[in-house]
């Protein structure tokens, strides 16, 4: 019979492994860890939703609605999509569950994404993101506690000196709307001369022909409306309490009067942390204040600002990163040894401590592999230790090598341990 061919995976979609998947873990950790320090609660959601909660809260004229959402009908015929991003599916939540209660509402949470996009390096049809929000805040110290967060992970993955923050306002409601009208009648004023994208965007999102990156576009770009000039004075008061939130923090800035984010729900605070080490995906977190967007779903105004981050454009400024070292191989000689080896193995982990015994292998064959994974003790069970009940434990760093019984020698492999330099989580 003719061997069956193995299914491709699918474009876009990425197996990780090894060091990357360090880096990637890495990511998370940190930021499991800083959003405690901040105190955001962990929520998990849904992978998938009606197609309408993405429709509505996005806008349809977006990029991600019209031309990259995986959507399908499910078997009892409903448009379910699998979500693009995590804001409006926490937005829907908020608003079904009844997290109003606990308002103001500060939530993070991780995991995979769904955009039909054209694969490249640092773009994916599956990727994933860390996500924080602060929902039921209409208060400019709401988006400094998230700008401060997510300065703060950038500087504990290591990778803050290559990232700028270029920081934005899109102005209230009718900020947007005057900048918006004026935007478009100075692009009508050179339509014929804007890219072919750009001529279609001059009727379904005007403000993203400032994010365009064709150089046809750029040059009208750079002289067109500055949403400075149509600024409430609210507008003006809540942007200036936000940079100064930021200066009191320490947090560095770029003031970029272009930048607007590509969905319709933003407001006020608009903001990117930009990196040149990654080429054209250079964008590696992304958020704003998105005030309008409960009401698409049927809810009362909320104000609301989250940010998000592409985990493995920030696992690619991380580098590649090893495993945590091993800290003590078991090496034994036969299957009592294999006994009292996996004995010895319980009680090391159990007390914190980074221990593996190879599955097969003869003791040359293991020795080696203990010594290529950087173990820093070998407990070796060899035949005569075994009848005298000793085992010998090896100072891989240092060299040497003593017997000790059995019966305590989870004792001295502590000992050997913490005379190396390794504290000993006790538990
Ligand atoms: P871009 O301009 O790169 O398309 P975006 O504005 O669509 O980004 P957001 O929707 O703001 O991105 O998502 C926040 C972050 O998620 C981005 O800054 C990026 O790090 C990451 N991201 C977005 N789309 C992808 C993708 N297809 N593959 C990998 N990461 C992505
Ligand atoms: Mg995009």
């Amino acid at each position: 019979m003719s061997r069956q061919e193995t299914p491709r995976p699918i474009r876009g979609t990425q197996d990780i492994f090894g060091a990357e998947a360090e880096a990637f873990a890495f990511v998370v950790e940190t930021f499991e860890r800083v959003r405690k320090l901040y105190r955001f609660r962990r929520v998990e959601m849904p992978v998938f939703e009606k197609t309408e909660v993405f429709a509505r809260s996005l806008g349809e004229t977006t990029d991600v609605v019209s031309k990259e959402m995986y959507s399908f009908d499910d078997r009892g015929g409903e448009s379910l999509t699998l979500r693009p991003e995590f804001t409006a599916g926490i937005a829907r939540a908020y608003l079904t569950d009844g997290w109003q209660q606990y308002s103001p509402l500060k939530v993070a949470t991780h995991g995979p994404l769904f955009r039909y996009e054209r694969p490249q390096k640092g773009r994916y049809r599956q990727f994933h993101q860390i996500d924080a929000e602060i929902i039921g805040a209409g208060e400019p110290q709401a988006d400094v506690e998230l700008l401060c967060m997510a300065d703060q992970l950038l500087k504990e993955l290591g990778i803050a000196d290559g990232v700028t923050l270029q920081l934005n306002t899109l102005g209230d409601a009718d900020s947007r709307d005057s900048w918006r009208v004026a935007l478009v009648a100075y692009f009508q004023s050179c339509r014929h001369e804007l890219s072919e994208d750009s001529q279609d965007r001059l009727e379904r999102n005007p403000l993203r022909i400032l994010d365009s990156k064709d150089p046809r576009d750029k040059v009208f770009v750079a002289d067109a409306p500055r949403i400075d000039d149509y600024l409430t004075p609210e507008a003006e008061d809540f942007f200036s309490a936000v940079t100064a939130g930021l200066d009191a923090a320490g947090v560095e800035y770029t003031r970029m009067d272009k930048l607007v984010r590509g969905l319709d729900y933003y407001r006020h605070t608009a903001f990117e942390f930009i990196t040149d080490r990654l080429g054209a995906q250079g964008t590696v977190l992304g958020g704003g204040r998105y005030d309008g967007l409960m009401e698409s779903l049927g809810g009362a105004p909320t104000p609301a600002v989250g940010w998000a981050a592409g985990i493995e454009r920030l696992a690619m400024l991380v580098g590649e990163r090893d495993a945590a070292p091993l800290d003590v191989a078991i090496i034994p000689l036969g299957s009592a040894a294999e006994l009292h080896g996996a004995g010895i193995l319980a009680t090391l982990r159990g007390h914190g401590i980074c221990a593996d015994m190879d599955f097969r292998g003869n003791m040359k064959k293991r020795m080696q592999r203990a010594n290529n994974s950087g173990a820093s003790v070998a407990v070796i069970i060899g035949d005569d230790e075994l009848a005298k009940g000793v085992a010998n434990v090896k100072d891989l760093i240092g060299g040497d090598q003593a017997e000790a019984p059995l019966v305590d020698i989870c004792d001295h492999v502590f000992g050997l341990l913490s005379r190396q330099g390794r504290s000993i989580p006790v538990r």
